[in-house]
């Protein structure tokens, strides 16, 4: 590593030791900023990097509510403002039991170089909280998220930070927040997105992410020359991402085979089709079931329960392309190497940081094309500040108008991170193209802006 970018590694790893993931999502970004920092002595000078790696602002607060036996709980919530460099804060909520502030500064970090890729004017952030919706009654689901609004909603604003979905937030959640901020503030604003059809919402926000995952995986096998029609894929995950990518890979022809929860996989040989999807659809968001039930209502179904200690079992069946779509570090050495063994030529990753740095590695040592989640899953944020833009002048898009937006935006970020990988890096380095891509138009805003 270069001396400036390792005295930045440093410090990171001295003030926050046991901030693991925040320390891998930095490392990562360093590894590709390397490949630039001699030519820009204005970032070393004003320290933008050592600026960029400390949230302008970390908020966290208790949140007590009451279950159904009248009990009080507590749970921790967290909101990361990380970067108004390029416009208000903007980033998802996760709410699961796993939360805390390394994986709230992780998300934030990468939150900011992915919304400046999308070319819109959103800096940013990430909350959540470790409550943990699995097994939750509506009425308790509701509870929290009100008691959650109660302290956020005064470090939030439709132009200061807007919040959106992630992992066990969905459209129950964020209509039980807005509601919440709404009754407090008595404001209808835009002050979060992914919001209900009914009530200022976007068309295509639930489909996005999963959406442009696969509209950019595409663009990358289109420079290759290579299609997605025709080919097997392999999914992880079963909730948003998961489902939409799925939707629109059988839509452009391809064949999914997997699916996945934090309990076990399914492999379906003949294919999720998409009355299959359907099921699983309203298995997941409506019943909140399990991905297991799959495999007892359809035959010709393998069901493979999970084991922490062993190697993903998704990522070894054979296939010609991977989506990672349900956690931070899903793909390890050892899938990676399956993944290899088993002759994949593409990773799109829908999930966050979902390959661990040896992983990584490996894949692309052996020539897989790796869209990195920065890029790979802005569709959400990018419709998400679309949904921003029609608040603002109370408007409602149509579909066709949204989606053709999305793929704009997504053949923009394949042309922005191909130009950077071959400028800076090498071709097809979609990784550094990303990092160094959303990097330069982070620290212009900054060094325009002074020391804040
Ligand atoms: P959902 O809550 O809808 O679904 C998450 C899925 O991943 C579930 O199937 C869940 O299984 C599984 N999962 C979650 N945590 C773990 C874990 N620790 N181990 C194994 N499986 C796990 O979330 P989303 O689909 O919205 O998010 C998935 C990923 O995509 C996340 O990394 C998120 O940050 C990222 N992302 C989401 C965006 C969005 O618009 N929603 C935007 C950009 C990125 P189970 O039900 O058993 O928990």
């Amino acid at each position: 590593m270069h001396d400036v970018t390792e005295r930045v590694y440093e410090h990171v790893l001295k003030t926050d030791p046991d901030q693991k993931e925040f320390q891998q999502a930095v490392y990562t970004f360093l590894q590709s900023i390397d490949k630039i920092i001699e030519e820009l002595p204005e970032v070393t000078y004003h320290k933008v990097l050592e600026r960029m790696t400390e949230p302008e602002r970390t908020i966290m607060f208790r949140v007590p509510w009451i279950d159904d036996e009248g009990r009080l709980q507590i749970n921790r919530g967290y909101r990361v403002e990380m970067s108004s460099a390029i416009g208000p804060y903007k980033g998802g909520l996760r709410l699961h039991p796993s939360v805390n502030l390394s994986i709230m500064k992780f998300l934030a970090f990468e939150q900011v170089f992915k919304n400046s890729l999308t070319g819109l004017p959103m800096g940013g952030g990430k909350g959540g909280s470790d409550f943990n919706p699995k097994g939750k009654s509506d009425a308790e689901v509701m509870r929290f998220c009100q008691s959650f609004m109660t302290e956020l909603y005064r470090h939030i604003g439709p132009d200061t930070d807007v919040p959106a979905g992630d992992i066990g937030v969905g459209g129950r959640e964020i209509g039980y927040l807005f509601g919440q901020y709404k009754r407090i503030t008595n404001t209808f604003t835009g002050i979060l997105t992914g919001k209900g059809m009914d009530f200022g919402g976007s068309n295509i926000r639930p489909e996005a992410t999963g959406y442009g995952l696969v509209y950019l995986s595409e663009a990358i096998l289109r420079g290759e020359k290579m299609e997605l029609a025709g080919k097997t894929c392999l999914v992880s995950g079963s909730g948003n991402v998961a489902q939409y990518t799925v939707e629109k890979l059988n839509e452009l022809g391809a064949k999914v085979v997997t699916l996945s929860d934090s309990s076990g996989m399914i492999y379906d040989e003949s294919g999720i089709s998409p009355e299959k999807l359907r099921y699983v659809m309203n298995l997941k968001n409506v019943k909140r079931g399990r991905i297991k039930e799959y495999a007892e209502k359809y035959s010709g179904v393998e069901y493979i329960a999970r084991n922490p200690e062993e190697p993903n079992p998704v990522w070894n069946i054979k296939a010609d392309y991977a989506f990672p779509c349900a956690t931070q570090n899903e793909i390890l050495k050892a899938d990676a190497e399956n993944l290899v063994k088993n002759g994949i030529k593409l990773v799109g990753e829908g999930a966050n940081m979902p390959c661990s740095v040896e992983a990584e590695k490996i894949l692309m040592g052996n020539g897989v094309l790796l869209a990195p989640a920065k890029a790979a899953n802005a569709g959400g944020v990018a419709v998400s500040g679309l949904e921003m833009a029609q608040n603002s002048a109370r408007m409602t898009w149509s579909r066709e108008k949204v989606d053709q937006e999305l793929r704009n935006i997504m053949n923009n970020i394949y042309k922005n991170i191909s130009e950077a990988a071959e400028k800076y890096s090498e071709k097809n380095n979609f990784v550094d193209g990303a990092n160094i891509a959303g990097f330069m138009k982070v620290s212009r805003a900054m060094l325009a802006e002074g020391y804040v």
